[in-house]
């Protein structure tokens, strides 16, 4: 299962801590995930406060 930032949302295939934030709060308990590939054109980036271009997780559930 991959591992979404608790701090950004990011989701993270391999490793401990996140490469966008450095953060190394993650989880594996998130539901839902959205693909932004074109930040500055994107309405979910801008609702959700996504700023680089990556997969991120919608609902981090705990
Ligand atoms: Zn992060």
């Amino acid at each position: 299962m991959e591992s979404a930032c608790r701090t950004c949302k990011l989701i993270i295939a391999q490793g401990n801590i996140c490469p966008l934030c450095g953060s190394s709060n993650l989880t594996t308990k998130w539901s839902g995930h959205v693909m932004v590939l074109n930040v500055e054109k994107s309405e979910v980036a801008r609702k959700l406060g996504i700023k680089v271009n990556g997969t991120y997780a919608i609902n981090i559930n705990d």
